[in-house]
């Protein structure tokens, strides 16, 4: 995946900057001599390549007229044809449908799209026709830019920290040292722009060396199940932030026994301040009872947890256009506080860093977050629908008679529930669970089934609702 980068030129001089654009000027005039002999069915067409037109011009003293060293014009005509291409492939996808348009025979249609790929289009005057057509000869635009190859320029930063692209000028040896507003070095082949007094450089990087927050998202629906030992799984099947249950369990058991250790000192000082001991309390108040170590290893600990979620979450968007999730907000409200339970205050406060974390990475990278009701989402078969049983980290479903892993069947079923027609968002657990079994009633006895029926009362009163939320 290729992202542009683009780096600014800062306090440019003006004499550089007039240079620049008028080598710029010139070598607009390159790229328009480019479109005007090749932009059309004789050039880039009948399948000429940039190397060709090189030749050419060197062999006809083309070149000579625009006044530019030899790579600058090289890598303009590269660039120019580059840009014809593009505008031929976009009239073929015009083409294509005007040939899907006019014939339903798939031997036909073969041979109309084999020669639009091949560029012999001309011999067939169907083809022929509708390129003429949808092909306008276009021209050149452009008339401020430079294209410099990747072993035509340097950089160098200088003792204060900044950061000089040197360039080609239009005199050979003579660079032109651009300073730039970042200390990231640009690289691979650069399009500088001149525009509104300032140099703009773009080049492609890695999207992987970017970071993640700047990171493109991905193109596709994936569905994401919120687990304990892992962060999320999705239902690629993939486990995201594996680390975070040994970081949970370790802290539970590091909270437990620090607490019970709090609590017999609490006891020791109370004792003493019944007994009028009150320079002991004092002391182990002061001394064994404070919280600024106790809040310090609280904070280090939530950091590494944000981390490991965090991270989990951008793995998914790199891959995801869409991200669908159960809804992980106020799914404790109006419960009675969770007290002292160690464990469950912790899977509580990592399900509101999922859901902050999928939000939040979600608009920074531009995926779409789709929130749907996850009711028996883990007690469902993604293949057939049926409900069953989860033991443990494995899902078996009777009728297809598979075993599934829990996690990665509840991550289809989360998927799959951003396009189910019946269970909305907030569609009551009793009514969702109540769908699924009419679906495969259906799918059973094919007949459409009678919610009174005794067969199903009988099924829903030895299957009593287990909570949503469990899993
Ligand atoms: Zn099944």
């Amino acid at each position: 995946m290729k992202a542009t980068r683009i780096a600014y030129s800062t306090a440019l001089n003006v004499g550089k900057h007039v240079a620049l654009v008028e080598q710029a000027r010139r070598l607009g005039r390159v790229r328009s001599e480019v479109w005007q002999r090749y932009g059309s069915v004789g050039g880039v067409g009948s399948g000429l390549t940039d190397r060709q037109v090189r030749d050419r011009w060197l062999a006809d003293g083309t070149h000579v007229r625009f006044g530019v060293l030899a790579n600058a014009w090289k890598e303009t005509v590269r660039d120019a044809m580059a840009d014809i291409a593009a505008n031929l492939a976009a009239a073929k996808v015009e083409v294509r449908r005007a040939i899907t348009r006019r014939t339903n025979d798939p031997a036909e249609r073969k041979r109309m799209f084999t020669a639009l790929a091949v560029d012999r289009w001309a011999e067939d005057p169907f083809l022929d026709r509708q390129m003429r057509k949808h092909w306008k000869r276009g021209r050149n635009r452009t008339h401020d830019q430079i294209v410099v190859r990747a072993d035509k320029y340097n950089t160098v930063v200088d003792g204060r920290g900044r950061l000089w692209l040197a360039v080609p000028g239009l005199q050979r040896r003579r660079m032109v040292r651009i300073p730039l507003s970042t200390t990231v070095a640009p690289a691979g082949t650069l399009r500088l722009i001149l525009r509104g007094g300032r140099v703009e450089v773009h080049y492609q990087i890695d999207a992987s060396q970017l970071r993640s927050s700047q990171r493109p998202c991905g193109g596709r629906t994936v569905g994401v199940d919120k687990g304990y030992t892992e962060a999320l799984t999705d239902s690629d099947g993939a486990r995201h932030g594996c680390g975070l249950g040994e970081l949970l369990s370790s802290e539970s058991d590091r909270l437990k026994e620090r607490n019970r250790r709090r609590a017999k000192l609490r006891s020791i000082a109370n004792n003493a301040a019944r007994h009028g001991d009150h320079a002991k309390e004092h002391r182990i108040a002061a001394n064994n009872l404070g919280t600024v170590k106790r809040d310090r290893q609280a904070a280090r600990h939530r950091a590494r947890v944000r981390t490991e979620i965090f991270t989990a979450v951008h793995r998914v968007v790199d891959k995801a256009a869409t991200v669908v999730a159960e809804d992980l907000t106020n799914r404790f409200a109006g419960r009675t506080t969770l007290g002292r339970n160690v464990n469950r205050r912790l899977a509580a406060w990592t399900k509101g860093v999922t859901a902050e974390a999928l939000a939040s990475v979600s608009e920074r990278r531009g995926s779409a977050l789709v929130h749907v009701n996850a009711a028996y989402t883990s007690q469902t078969c993604h293949r057939c629908g049926a409900l069953g049983r989860r033991g443990g980290d494995r899902f078996h479903c009777t009728p297809c008679g598979v075993v599934w892993q829990a996690d990665v069947n509840a991550a289809i079923n989360i998927r799959q529930r951003a396009g189910d027609p019946d269970i909305a968002l907030h569609t009551p657990h009793q009514r969702v669970k109540q769908i699924l079994q009419d679906r495969t009633d259906r799918h059973r006895t094919r007949l459409p089934v009678q919610d009174s029926s005794p067969a199903a009362a009988e099924r829903r009163a030895n299957h009593p609702n287990r909570s949503a939320m469990s899993k």
